[in-house]
């Protein structure tokens, strides 16, 4: 299922292959966050940094795809609630 939120999504690449904010203070994480709104990937809220959530509240982005390779599903923040990935993102995520 999409929500509402993920309709008529252009896909934006994503940004990197590690969490964007980790990568820059050498911090580990977990598992990975891939924005579908602007390709943003972030750390999940078990990692130290929680960033994928971070980015959430500072940009109101609201739906967030693992990027876990084979994983194929996404969270709508918005909702809190696991969502289907639109088909034309599924080329970007990790196999
Ligand atoms: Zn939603
Ligand atoms: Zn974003
Ligand atoms: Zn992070």
């Amino acid at each position: 299922m999409l929500c509402k939120h993920e309709t008529a999504l252009n896909p934006v690449p994503p940004h990197a292959q590690g969490c964007e904010e980790c990568l820059k203070s050498g911090t580990p994480w977990v598992h990975l966050r891939y924005c579908l709104y602007c390709g943003h990937i972030g750390c999940c809220d078990s990692s130290p940094g929680r960033h994928a959530t971070k980015h959430f509240r500072t940009t109101g982005d609201p739906v967030a795809a693992s990027f876990e390779p084979g994983e194929q599903w996404a969270w709508c923040y918005a909702e809190q609630e696991m969502v289907d990935v639109p088909d034309q993102f599924i080329p970007y995520l990790r196999s």
